[in-house]
């Protein structure tokens, strides 16, 4: 089946995370200078303000930190509704949000802040692949 959503168009400054998400890996801006990874890539740090950035592959874990059920959704996203979206703890620092897979939107009582998650990918054409996080088991 297409992949009938959004398709983020990817731009030079993110490149090395689409290539990442492309091959299955989590890839990471990572300060050289105080080595804090942040989320989303950036010319200079948003800590200590170099510009001396570098990508570094992820452990792929995370944890919940919010999340909200989200009853409606325009576009392709409107035929999977109710669905999670989320905010995941990067084991490495900073936060990522995402729609979260693994869940049952129907039982938000069920879904734990501070679960553990993991990153998958998703090929939405054969350049661009998504990535989603899923509660691990
Ligand atoms: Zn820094």
């Amino acid at each position: 089946m297409a992949y009938n959503k959004p398709i983020p168009e990817p731009d030079p400054l993110g490149k090395p995370f689409w290539d990442g998400a492309k091959a299955g890996k989590l890839m990471l801006p990572r300060c050289v200078d105080c080595s804090r990874v942040h989320w989303y890539p950036r010319h200079i740090c948003p800590s200590c303000h170099s510009d001396n950035i570098e990508w570094v592959e992820g452990s792929g874990e995370g944890y919940i930190h919010t999340f909200a059920v989200q009853h409606r959704a325009m576009g392709g996203w409107a035929e999977e509704a109710p669905f999670v979206t989320a905010y995941i703890d990067l084991v490495e620092g900073d936060r990522m949000f995402t729609v979260l897979r693994g869940v049952d939107p129907t039982k938000p009582e069920s879904i734990k802040i501070g679960s553990k998650v993991r990153v998958e990918f998703e090929a939405a054409t054969d350049d661009v692949s998504i990535a989603f996080w899923r509660v691990a088991e």
